[in-house]
């Protein structure tokens, strides 16, 4: 604690005389009264550079410094405040000394920076940290002379401190947040680069989209080439094809009109012929799609009386309904004026919709109406068949499309009708609906604008005369005809019976052939007549039942076909008890070793891709019948092992010795229980002859005994005993018999059935035993009882004599 400093008196009674320097000597004391109460802290030093002698030192100075004035007054300023020792960057000392030296030199104030000048505390060997704002003012005389230097010093240390630390807080401060900001700067930088890379990204992906865009576009012509180029091939192929068939046509028609023609030559040429037309047909059906996609497909349009072209073509059916029992209504009233058609093209219409109908229709009616709608004309053709579901519906006009595993009377087609009739339709400006319903039917309704403003002058042609039905028209009522079920019994006609393929019972060979294209079958059906008897279905579900009716030793089954096809049917017959071991062979058009491996995976026993030839068919049929008889052989063979396992195991587990030997006694076959009788091992035994272990006095009785049998057949048995190795015997009785190849066949062994008697035998033998020592002991009583009796007589004659005898 700074020392106080004595406090200069004053009178307080009168306070102007403390005020007022009425003297000198009071105006002295008044103005150092007022010195040193100043409240800013005064030194006044001499100018005796570079001494600087302390003269006067108020108290505000004193409280400051921390000093008393009697140590500072007469003392140099330097001595009493020198520098802190312990810091050696103060510079204290000097800068006062030089401002000091200004003031002497230029007799003006110098006001001095921002000082650190730490000041000793008293007592202790240390120093205070002060910071001062320091004035040197000079103080002149009344000549002008400077006599003093006051020198005032305020003490800004806390000030200082204060900014010290506020700014070190400001650092802190500042420190921090420049880390947060720099923290900042790495994030924005690290979401910069992320931003930057996703941007490489969605550059990229938009490279690639529209990389993939291009190759899309690229792919899109290309297959825009590749369906001209379809379409041109198509179109090329077909006039390739047209002209060979037409040429094939002819002399198979000419070959037909001949009257000298045999029926079997007859049937086949028909065959060929239905098979040409329908070739010709799907051509003719590509070449006008072909056109039409092309652009040239000429239509002729002719006035022509809708009426009755339509209803002549609907009754071309009537046969085929009635036969399959269909009702057929053809409903054309009258129309007003004549329409304006193609002819070719309406056929084509009208066929492909009937055709389609009767395929796919199994009961109820096929309805064919045409009406007149004021501005147009409506064909419908209404089926009660299988109907189509809606998701089928859109695709139904594609070209090639054809609704998978949909029932009908006949797997074939191209898929090609209908999107030729809708291109057909939309030719004469009009338009084809369909409405259906699964199981329940389908209606077809086609739309064609009446008049004739509509279509292209130049193709609108005058009346024609009504044309006949083309051969296209022709095949596709006969095809029809031909989903027909036919005959279906076919027993052979020109019977060979030196060919004719006999099962072991003597029973003909029955095979049933499955497919539903009626040539496949007659054709099959010929080449297989000489050999076997054989039954047709046309599809899956008719072999089904006629196989139920009748097993057939072999299927020949067409993978293709409706309701049931040739997969179904395996899978069925292959889950039926009694006639899943029936050979089945499939027939396929798909050719390919995968279509082959899926037939014989699905338990087929073969598999025929079409077209095949005779001798392979035959080849086929003969060798999956031969392995129904090997496989017959291979369960008689089974079935024989199993029984003489049975009977082996029932031999071994006997509970009587078994034994066979062959003619001279040598053991053949011996059971367990006959080893565990005679104590020797199966191998020890199948050695030797029942005569090395019979007893030797057995034998007399035993030898011939079983020579008889041997020679004559004649059975016996016999008590006797075997020997065993340890030189002890077992009793047994023996029936032997002898064994024959066949019955009354060459003798081939002589059997033993053996059966312990030991215990009964030593019974027997004890009781012998017992009964003779029995006898013996009569015997000897008897003998007694003789001698006694003869001595009674002769010693007393006259008593009664007792005859014992
Ligand atoms: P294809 O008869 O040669 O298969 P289409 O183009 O004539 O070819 O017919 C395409 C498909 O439409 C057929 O496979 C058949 O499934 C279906 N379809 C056509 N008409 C009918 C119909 N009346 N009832 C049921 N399905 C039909």
């Amino acid at each position: 604690m700074p020392k106080k400093t004595q406090e200069p008196k004053c009178n307080a009674d009168d306070p102007m005389e403390t005020l007022l320097p009425l003297n000198t000597k009071s105006a002295a004391s008044f103005f150092q009264l007022v010195f040193e109460a100043s409240p800013n802290p005064y030194l006044v030093l001499l100018p005796d550079t570079p001494k600087f002698t302390i003269v006067a030192v108020n108290n505000s100075y004193l409280a400051a410094t921390n000093t008393q004035r009697a140590d500072l007054l007469g003392q140099s300023l330097f001595e009493v405040f020198p520098d802190n020792p312990k810091d050696a960057s103060a510079t204290g000392v000097s800068d006062l000394h030089i401002s000091l030296e200004r003031v002497i030199q230029d007799h003006v104030q110098d006001v001095m920076g921002v000082q650190k000048y730490d000041i000793p505390v008293p007592g202790a060997n240390q120093f205070e940290v002060k910071y001062w704002s320091p004035v040197n003012s000079p103080v002149f005389d009344q000549k002008g002379e400077l006599a003093y230097i006051i020198h005032r010093a305020e003490d800004i240390t806390e000030f200082i401190l204060l900014r010290e630390r506020t700014s070190q807080e400001n650092n802190a401060r500042i420190e921090k947040t420049l880390a947060h900001a720099e923290q900042m700067e790495a994030e924005v930088l690290k979401s910069s680069r992320e931003l930057k890379e996703a941007n490489r990204q969605i550059k990229a992906a938009k490279e690639e989209s529209e990389r993939r865009e291009q190759e899309l576009a690229q792919l899109n012509e290309r297959l825009q080439e590749l369906d001209r180029l379809k379409t041109s091939f198509f179109s090329n192929i077909s006039h390739e094809f047209r002209t060979p068939l037409t040429l094939m046509l002819g002399p198979v028609e000419d070959m037909l009109d001949d009257p000298q023609i045999t029926p079997k030559n007859r049937e086949q040429l028909e065959i060929a012929y239905r098979n040409t037309l329908r070739l010709l047909k799907l051509v003719n059906n590509l070449l006008d799609f072909a056109r039409i996609e092309a652009g040239r497909a000429q239509a002729h349009y002719q006035p022509t009386d809708l009426r009755t072209i339509t209803q002549e073509l609907v009754s071309m059916f009537s046969s085929a309904t009635r036969k399959a029992g269909l009702k057929l209504t053809i409903d054309c009233p009258p129309l007003p004026e004549p329409v304006y058609v193609d002819h070719d093209m309406w056929e084509k219409i009208v066929l492909n919709l009937v055709s389609n109908a009767f395929k796919h229709t199994f009961e109820g009616e096929i309805a064919v109406r045409l009406c007149w709608k004021r501005d147009h004309i409506e064909l419908t053709v209404r089926d009660t068949g299988i109907g189509i579901s809606k998701e089928q519906l859109p695709h139904l006009f594609e070209r090639f499309y054809r609704v998978p595993n949909a029932p009908s009377r006949s797997y074939e087609g191209s898929g090609i009708g209908l999107a030729l009739v809708n291109e057909l339709v939309k030719l004469h400006g009009g338009k084809i609906e369909i409405h259906s319903t699964l199981e329940q039917g389908t209606i077809f309704t086609v739309s064609i604008p009446a008049g004739s403003a509509h279509l292209p002058e130049s193709q609108v042609a005058g009346h024609a005369k009504p044309t006949l039905p083309t051969q296209d028209t022709l095949s596709m009522v006969d095809e029809a005809l031909y989903w027909l079920p036919q005959d279906t019994k076919r027993t052979s006609r020109n019977r060979d019976e030196n060919v004719r393929w006999y099962k072991p019972n003597g029973q003909p060979v029955q095979v049933l052939l499955a497919d539903d294209n009626a040539d496949m079958r007659n054709y099959v059906c010929r080449l297989l007549e000489p050999y076997c008897d054989i039954e047709t279905a046309s599809n899956g579900e008719e072999a089904l039942n006629a196989a139920i009716q009748k097993p057939p030793d072999l299927i020949l089954s067409d993978i293709m076909m409706p309701i049931l096809d040739g997969l179904g049917l395996l899978r069925t017959l292959r889950n039926h008890e009694s006639l899943k071991t029936i050979p089945i062979i499939l027939l396929s058009a798909r050719a390919g070793e995968e279509a082959r491996i899926e037939g014989l995976q699905a338990g087929a026993d073969d598999y025929l891709v079409k077209p095949f030839n005779a001798r392979e068919l035959l080849a086929r049929v003969k060798a999956n019948l031969n392995l129904e008889l090997h496989r017959a052989r291979q369960e008689a063979e089974a079935s024989k092992q199993e029984s003489e396992e049975r009977y082996k195991s029932l031999f071994n587990q006997a509970a009587a010795g078994i034994a066979q030997t062959d003619l001279a006694g040598k053991f053949l076959l011996v059971n367990q229980r006959f080893c565990e009788m005679v104590g020797r091992s199966q191998d020890e035994l199948l050695g030797i002859r029942m005569q090395d272990i019979t007893h030797a006095e057995d034998l007399k009785e035993n030898v011939p005994a079983f020579e008889q049998t041997v020679m004559n057949g004649i059975s016996f048995a016999i008590e006797k005993r075997y020997m065993r190795p340890d030189g002890t015997h077992i009793w047994v009785r023996n029936h032997v018999s002898l064994v024959r190849e066949k019955e009354d066949g060459i003798p081939q062994a002589v059997l033993a059935i053996s059966q312990d008697i030991t215990d009964r035998k030593e019974a027997e033998m004890a009781l012998e035993a017992t009964q003779a020592r029995l006898r013996a002991c009569i015997h000897s009583l008897l003998n007694r009882l003789r001698s006694s009796l003869a001595w009674a007589r002769v010693t007393n004659a006259s008593s009664e004599v007792v005859v014992i005898s």
